[in-house]
């Protein structure tokens, strides 16, 4: 431990929780280098969807590397990004109708969000920005701005502004859209009119509160409605999290902007893009650029995992393994019916609230020193969030399950 201890900055979090040193991975479970298994229902805060070292993606990004194919490349035309655009549009976007344009933003989910914002207040000329209560976009100053935690905010060090947080659905009782849009119609009530709203639909950060498809559908209409563009962030719910390749596609609505991240190369090698209507893309050549926005490795990766999406299975079974780790969480609640406030999420990002602070952090050590790897979730660290790869086995659920059950039952004598 000494040399991390000693070298690297105090800003290192998750290693706090998880005291081991990790050295090996396949499917769903993680190695330390003592040798200890564990089931990891982390994946990566939601970038390895189909698991570690997936072995046909594996295959396909070794063989790259062998034969001297281009590594790096800025955004230069490359066979690699060809294949990738291509298995895009065929696989993902013409089956939804999405007639989206592709952005490479650099390799971040922030970058997507940047982009994004820029691009929005570049198209409408406006300034203001609509996030939501328990949002999180990313830690540089733009996507900070749009995040709701107030210690992440309070380490910009500078206002952050030309943004405006609203109510999150179900953060009040009732009828969710009437303070924004009397804000938006009333000529006094000093709200600008926003370039654009930016959204989760399940708040992976935040605590995984879910917006309803209804919620979304009228987000979607006051947008359409005011003029506002509607950005989805979907660089943690996107690429099959929640059953659907996009997870808004439960709403049917159409973002204006989307953007992508985490499980996009499937490998967990940096990658994210941001997709655009159209008749949105004024950028200027070079407007907005990064040195590692063609990541041709992760081209070849994500290309590759595409293939998860050419039928319908993916989106079904992530449905089924939902429903059994809802149904498993449901008894944990019902037997600790003081202790939980709720359960959380959707899929395969779903959690579990608990009412006494330090419960949700108390619960993942325990499953840590039973060999499960879960964070928590919320700007009270109030959940216990469960995320594992979407082929995680149902073997390997109930497994995983039985411990959280386990590390409840212990924490919540
Ligand atoms: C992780 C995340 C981001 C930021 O992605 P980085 O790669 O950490 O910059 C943005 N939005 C959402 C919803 C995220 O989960």
């Amino acid at each position: 431990m000494d040399i991390f201890e000693s070298l690297e900055s105090e800003v290192r979090t998750y290693c706090r929780a998880w005291p081991t040193v990790f050295s090996k991975a396949t499917g769903s479970h993680v190695y330390d280098e003592e040798g200890r298994a564990f089931l990891d229902f982390f994946a990566g805060a939601g970038t390895l969807n189909y698991g570690h070292n997936h072995p046909r993606l594996k295959e396909q990004l070794l063989l790259y590397l062998a034969d001297d194919n281009i590594v790096h490349s800025l955004d230069m035309y490359t066979v690699a990004k060809r294949h990738f655009l291509e298995a895009f549009q065929e696989v993902i976007l013409e089956p939804r109708q999405l007639g989206y344009k592709v952005q490479f933003p650099g390799p971040a989910g922030a970058s997507a969000v940047e982009a994004a914002l820029k691009l929005a207040r570049k198209y409408t000329g406006r300034e203001m920005i609509v996030s939501f209560t328990n949002a999180f976009h990313g830690m540089s100053l733009g996507a900070l701005a749009v995040s709701g935690n107030s210690m992440k905010r309070s380490g910009a060090g500078i206002p952050l502004s030309h943004t405006v947080p609203m109510p999150f659905d179900h953060y009040l009782d009732g009828q969710s859209f009437q303070l924004f849009e009397r804000l938006l119609d009333d000529r006094g009530s000093g709200l600008d009119t926003p370039a654009a709203v930016i959204v989760e639909t399940v708040q992976g950060e935040g605590g995984l509160n879910t917006a309803s498809p209804e919620w979304l559908r009228g987000l979607a209409d006051l947008a359409a409605g005011h003029g506002m563009l509607l950005i989805v962030d979907d660089v943690q719910m996107g690429c099959g999290r929640t059953g659907p390749f996009f997870s808004f596609e439960c709403a049917g609505i159409v973002p204006d902007i989307v953007c992508l991240s985490k499980s996009l190369s499937g490998y967990g090698l940096p990658f994210a893009v941001t997709l655009l209507k159209p008749e949105l893309d004024v950028w200027e050549p070079g407007e907005h650029n990064a040195t590692f926005r063609g990541p041709n490795p992760a081209f070849v990766t994500a290309t590759a995992a595409l293939d998860f999406w050419t039928g319908e299975g993916m989106e079904k079974q992530t449905i089924a393994k939902g429903e059994q780790i809802q149904v498993a969480l449901g008894k944990i609640a019902g037997g600790h019916s003081e202790a939980v406030t709720g359960l959380r999420g959707r899929a395969l990002a779903q959690g579990i609230a608990f009412a006494e602070p330090g419960a949700a952090s108390a619960v993942c050590t325990a499953a840590f020193e039973r060999g499960l790897l879960m964070e928590t979730s919320g700007p009270e660290d109030e959940v216990v969030k469960l995320m594992p790869p979407l082929t995680t086995t149902t073997e390997e659920l109930s497994e995983g399950l039985d411990i959280l059950r386990d590390s409840v039952d212990t924490v919540l004598v």
